[in-house]
């Protein structure tokens, strides 16, 4: 919303972390708002380390309608919540925070959204072989997730094998399924011969180190029958490139990106936004991650 139109009725949302100034988040909320008619400033708020409990007590007392919780704080947040959702107490991870009484209540539209956007594109893990890249705070949600969704077998592959074996033993623990098997990056030769399912959702290759990819070698690729990388920022990263030189196909992470937005300004303003608004905020995310 634009500074003239606040009034004494404007609902505050905004974004907690640190950093924030690269956030996205107000361009899809404050859009958003401006479509659906909801009279909203949503704002970023960077917090600095050891202020988490007193920006999230302090957001309350402001009578803040709704948060997102960005890095580093998607789980130091939780026991600052008055309650969590299942499917994001079993991630371990909120990205979402809407207003209750007590205090705020959390969610994850990452994962939710992930799943929404794979859906659109006609991606699903129903039954299917996946090869996940990154243990890391999304990958191990994309583990659950694939978990939950009905993979067959998600083969989980890190650069730091421990990390994978973690978060293999926890998904299957808690999933009760003998679903996720932790490989090293560097192991990707033993995997099945034939094209899987293959989620990128480590660091590797985001902007501006556009010329780095999880696994380098061409070989590799001619395993991948659909490449989906978590990354948006290149809009083509060179996994995806890669993936589509050895004939897959490849998309990016930016419908992840809308579709947790949109169901963040879904849950803390109470509104359901209509799909031809969604491609309307997809067209300025494009634009505005154009590099
Ligand atoms: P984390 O920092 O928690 O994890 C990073 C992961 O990347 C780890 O698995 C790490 O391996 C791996 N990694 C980092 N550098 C390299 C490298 N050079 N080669 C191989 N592996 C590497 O990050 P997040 O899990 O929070 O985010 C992961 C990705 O997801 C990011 O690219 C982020 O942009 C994207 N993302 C997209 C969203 C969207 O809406 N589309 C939302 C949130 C995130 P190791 O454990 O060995 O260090």
């Amino acid at each position: 919303m634009a500074a003239g139109n606040i009034d004494g009725r404007t609902a505050v949302c905004g974004l907690i972390g640190n950093p924030v100034e690269h956030t996205l988040s107000p361009d899809i909320h404050n859009t958003l708002a401006g479509f659906c008619g909801v009279n909203l400033a949503y704002v970023p708020f960077r917090v600095e380390n050891g202020d988490l409990e007193a920006a999230v007590r302090g957001a309350y007392a402001l009578s803040v309608r709704g948060l997102n919780v960005t890095v580093p704080y998607k789980k130091e947040v939780l026991p600052l919540l008055c309650g969590i959702d299942p499917l994001a107490k079993e991630i371990g991870a909120v990205n979402t925070l809407v207003r209750a009484d007590g205090g705020f209540f959390g969610y994850n539209t990452d994962m939710t959204g992930l799943y929404r956007a794979m859906q659109e594109d006609g991606v699903g893990f129903e039954g299917e072989e996946v090869v996940l890249l990154g243990a890391g705070g999304v990958g191990r949600a994309v583990a659950f997730l694939c978990a939950r969704k009905g993979a067959g077998r998600v083969y989980l592959l890190n650069r730091s094998g421990q990390k994978a074996a973690a978060v293999a033993k926890e998904v299957n623990e808690r999933t009760g399924r003998d679903c996720v098997r932790a490989m090293e990056l560097g192991d990707w030769r033993s995997l099945p011969k034939k094209r899987m399912l293959t989620v990128q959702a480590t660091s590797a290759g985001l902007y501006p180190d556009c010329e780095r990819a999880p696994i380098e070698d061409p070989d590799f690729y001619g395993r991948v029958e659909t490449g989906y990388d978590l990354i948006y920022q290149p809009a083509r990263t060179k996994f995806m490139r890669l993936a589509g030189e050895a004939g897959a196909k490849a998309y990016n992470g930016l419908k992840m990106l809308l579709w947790q937005g949109v169901e963040a300004f879904e849950l803390m303003n109470g509104v359901a936004v209509p799909s031809e608004q969604a491609g309307r905020i997809y067209e300025l995310l494009l634009k505005k991650t154009e590099i």
